[in-house]
């Protein structure tokens, strides 16, 4: 069947396509352990669930809202704004969006026209790229530091759109307030745009958030940031987020919501007023923080793998060059051999590294899928030669 050419040079998320495989290797009766995507073993907070249930109760009917969300519902995403991020927006500045992907997608498609350069730093969120290319969008990919400096931002050169991930997924660097300023002052010299995603807010460990667009005039420099509650408040298959930004660009990506999907589902609405207005997931965090410990100290011994524990989000980045460059194999590997999924760095802009979710399913499981990886790395690395090829290549 003829696609069209807009599309043929695209491929599925490789994130997304690797869960459905699990999905697939699943229903076959497999036991496959994920650790390619974080999917909260957490229901939604408790005020959530009350909130839905009270809406289900006593609304019954569920109207359309307007394109950009319910005014109740975007004048409660402005009050959690003013209070936890310390960014000043009115509800104009806002917009519900079925998740961060469509905030991401909608502000992305308002800034730019095909051809302009979008600069992502890597390792990266594989939907950054993705999108881009879907735009048609130019991207410029740099390595993400541990610490932004002026110097290494000066060499970047003149992108359109800026795209910061704070907290970062996969390898947890929370950005300090300096490093913002850094990147503030900046893409103001080269007239910048900015997409912060800072849909791991809530899931620090150690440092503090701040938001680029609280130590900036977001509106002047066009700064959007995006918030989600699928990773901060454990609803992935919610799907709502928002995203703040000036108005002008907030009217745009109504202009492009309107036809696609419209406003995020009422019911959904709820929920996220619910979810944004509950706080820090505190008992969550914990778990969180119980689980990187664990698996970080079972696999520090492990002589193919470096890992640093995460300051931040539900993923584990492992350098695993002592063993292998080839990273998409040793994952089919793993997942022919062991049904342990896990997501190789390429797909995030860095070969010789994979990508570990780990707040999926029972403590249990999260040990018994380290231990699959562990004794089949050891064994692969008992077989390397000395000094000899690597394997899987
Ligand atoms: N941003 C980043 C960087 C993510 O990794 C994720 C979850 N994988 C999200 C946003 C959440 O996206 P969504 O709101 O579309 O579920």
């Amino acid at each position: 069947m003829h696609t069209s050419a807009r599309i043929a040079s695209s491929r599925p998320l490789a994130t997304t396509a690797m869960h459905g495989r699990v999905e697939t290797l699943r229903s076959e009766g497999q036991d496959v352990i994920d650790f390619s995507i974080a999917i909260s073993h957490f229901p939604a907070p408790a005020a959530v669930l009350d909130a839905v249930a009270h809406a289900l109760e006593r609304e019954r009917t569920m109207p359309y809202t307007s394109v950009v969300g319910a005014l109740d519902v975007r004048e409660r995403l402005a009050a959690k704004l003013r209070r936890e991020n310390g960014i000043d927006a009115r509800a104009g500045e806002i917009i519900v969006t079925n998740g961060a992907k469509q905030a991401l997608y909608e502000a992305l498609y308002a800034m730019t026209d095909p051809g302009d350069t979008v600069l992502v730093f890597k390792p990266h969120w594989p939907a950054y790229v993705a999108t881009a290319q879907l735009l048609g969008l130019r991207v410029a990919l740099a390595d993400l530091p541990d610490t932004i400096t002026p110097g290494l931002l000066d060499s970047l050169g003149t992108p359109k759109v800026v795209i910061i991930n704070n907290p970062h997924n996969p390898t947890g660097k929370v950005y300090t307030r300096r490093e913002l300023e850094y990147v503030r002052d900046w893409v103001q010299r080269i007239g910048a745009r900015v997409i912060v995603d800072e849909s791991y807010e809530h899931l620090i460990f150690d440092g503090e958030h701040a938001s680029l667009a609280a130590l900036c005039d977001w509106r002047a420099i066009g700064v959007v940031t995006i918030f989600s509650a699928s990773q901060s408040h454990a609803m992935m298959g919610w799907r709502v987020g928002f995203a703040v930004a000036p108005a002008a660009i907030v009217e745009a990506m109504q202009t492009l919501q309107g036809p696609i999907t419209a406003a995020a589902p009422h019911l959904s609405q709820v929920a996220a007023a619910a979810a944004f207005d509950s706080g820090a997931p505190v008992a969550m965090m914990a778990d969180y923080r119980m689980r990187r410990d664990l698996a970080v100290q079972a696999f520090s011994g492990v002589p193919w793998m470096a890992m640093h524990a995460p300051a931040s989000g539900p993923y584990l980045w492992g350098d695993v060059r002592a063993l292998t460059r080839d990273s998409v194999g040793l994952c089919e590997a793993l997942l022919e051999e062991r049904r342990v999924a896990a997501m190789p760095g390429d797909a995030l802009g860095v070969p010789a590294f994979i990508r570990l979710g780990y707040i999926a399913d029972d403590v249990a499981t999260l040990r018994d899928g380290i231990r699959r990886i562990i004794e089949f790395g050891d064994a692969a690395f008992a077989r390397l030669p000395a000094g000899g090829k690597q394997a899987y290549e």
